[in-house]
């Protein structure tokens, strides 16, 4: 059944869009029509933030920490309460396979709100503290109107970045959901139309990039915060810099799972293929270096091909999935062609590279491992997005660090071993802004989440997912 949606939630209510446009969102597994929904124009981004700067000087503006904590625990029980329609959705728009859906895109999003919930329940928001003369109050105050702009490979999780932050500062948000997965955005409305939040805390307006770019340089706009490629990145903190205006940049990432050479294998191998593979290889923070002791190197490919093999590529719906459809035909092209510059550069396909067989009809390519890779050749320096892993030896522990670290991006990364305190002194070691040991938590859903170089600028999630919407001012109190 093709869902059908016609508004937009703009300003506190279901509006009729300023434009006829819509996106008719298909299956990337079989081509049917997943939803036909109403694309936001400028008209309904001006309105949204006219909404969202009355909202600063409303009701919303005279919330405590505590009761905001709370409207982001009812947002986070709605959500949960449609968990399983909302991981459906997904799987329909993007293809991220059931097995993955529930937990990764919709679960851990309500984590993320919970998390959030935590935080503004005892953040302190004003604190006094002695001057050069006299007291001082220094307070915490919202940022302004903040901008959210969402990709479409976890959408509700990342939208749930940006809105529990902005929720819990009391700063007004506009999410911007992408054209390839705005579907859940609506189920997201739903939950929020229903929450009782003033209006104008919260507009939804799913579009373009041309819409994003209106959206970053509106003049109403404070803050905004951008999840996407380092390509449009680039355009946006651009902007941001040329306006003055506040800015997160969460992008791409080509991190590194060192394996070293105690680790115990048998558990090693699933987390960490699952660490690189999940969400179809569609992750930002995706372990697609697998750095290697080159004494073990070929005993450890034959591991990780023996359990790729294993795989079941398919339907994302089948709950025996493992790895489903990219999202697009284009986003397939582009994997297929750095499948082939792997070849044309002398990696070692030892796996997968094709589309597998009987799934023609949709944006398939097979879960596919490189070996002997050079660090220093493209597939092991770009962001693939999509199923396809590298294998890089390494001479010794300070080779190993050297090799993760020799990267544009510093998103994540993971150390495995059986022996925790070297593995947490190696994760010290690795200039990226999360490292797991023994773990594939690749992204930690109450605590800083960010990157180092190209991989971006700002930290979402946790307190420091919250001060990135807020603006610090001193009082300075009477002394007489
Ligand atoms: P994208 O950059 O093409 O688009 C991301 C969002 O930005 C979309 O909503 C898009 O409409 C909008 N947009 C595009 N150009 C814009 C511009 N110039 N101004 C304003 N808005 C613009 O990325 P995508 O293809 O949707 O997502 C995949 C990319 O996102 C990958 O590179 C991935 O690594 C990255 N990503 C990063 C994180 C992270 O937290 N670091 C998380 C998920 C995805």
């Amino acid at each position: 059944m093709t869902i059908e949606r016609t508004r937009l939630l703009v300003g506190g209510a279901w509006q009729v869009p300023s434009t006829d446009a819509t996106f008719a969102v298909r299956s990337p597994h079989d081509g049917r029509l997943v939803a036909v929904v109403p694309q936001a124009g400028p008209a309904d981004v001006d309105a949204a933030a006219r909404a969202a700067v009355a909202a600063l000087d409303g009701p919303w503006a005279e919330t405590s920490g505590a009761e905001r904590g709370e409207m982001i625990r009812r947002l986070s029980l709605g959500l949960q309460a449609r968990a399983e329609e909302l991981a459906g959705v997904i799987t329909d728009e993007m293809g991220s396979p059931a097995k993955f859906s529930l937990f990764g895109q919709v679960l851990a999003a309500t984590m993320v709100l919970d998390g959030f919930a935590e935080v503004a329940d005892g953040f302190a928001f004003a604190a006094e503290r002695p001057g050069a003369v006299g007291p001082c109050l220094v307070q915490k105050v919202p940022v302004g109107v903040a901008a959210g702009i969402v990709p479409w490979n976890v959408p509700l999780f990342i939208t749930c970045m940006k809105l529990g932050a902005a929720l819990a500062a009391g700063a007004p948000i506009i999410l911007k959901p992408s054209p390839e997965a705005p579907v859940s955005s609506f189920v997201l409305a739903d939950v929020l139309a229903e929450i009782g939040l003033p209006p104008g805390v919260v507009s939804i307006v799913p579009g373009d990039a041309d819409l994003g770019r209106h959206l970053v340089a509106h003049p109403l706009v404070d803050k905004v915060s951008f999840t996407g490629s380092t390509a449009a990145g680039r355009q946006v903190g651009a902007t941001c810099g040329e306006l003055v205006r506040r800015c997160t940049l969460e992008l791409g990432g080509k991190s590194a799972g060192i394996i070293l050479d105690d680790a115990d294998l048998a558990t090693t191998v699933p987390q960490l293929l699952d660490a690189g593979l999940q969400n179809n290889g569609q992750v930002c923070a995706a372990q697609t270096r697998i750095l290697v002791p080159r004494a073990a190197h070929d005993e450890i490919v034959d591991a990780l091909v023996d359990h790729v093999r294993t795989l079941v590529v398919g339907d994302p719906r089948s709950p025996e999935t493992d790895i489903g459809p990219l999202v697009s035909a284009r986003q397939r092209d582009r994997v297929e062609g750095y499948v082939r510059t792997g070849v044309a550069d002398g990696a070692q396909l030892v796996t997968g590279g094709g589309r597998p067989a009987g799934l023609d009809g949709g944006h398939y390519v097979e879960p596919t491992l490189f070996a002997g890779v050079d660090n220093r050749s493209t597939i092991a320096r770009e962001e693939i997005f999509g199923p396809v892993l590298t294998v890089i030896g390494y001479d010794d522990i300070d080779h190993a660090v050297a090799l993760a670290n020799d990267s544009d991006f510093g998103l994540s990364g993971s150390v495995w071993t059986t022996d925790r305190d070297r593995g947490v002194a190696v994760a010290g070691r690795i200039r990226t802004g999360t490292c797991a040991v023994n773990s594939g938590i690749i992204v930690e859903p109450r605590n800083p989440f960010g990157g180092f170089r190209s991989s971006g600028v700002g930290r979402e999630m946790g307190p420091e997912g919250v001060e990135a919407y807020l603006e610090t001012r001193t009082v300075v109190l009477p002394f007489a």
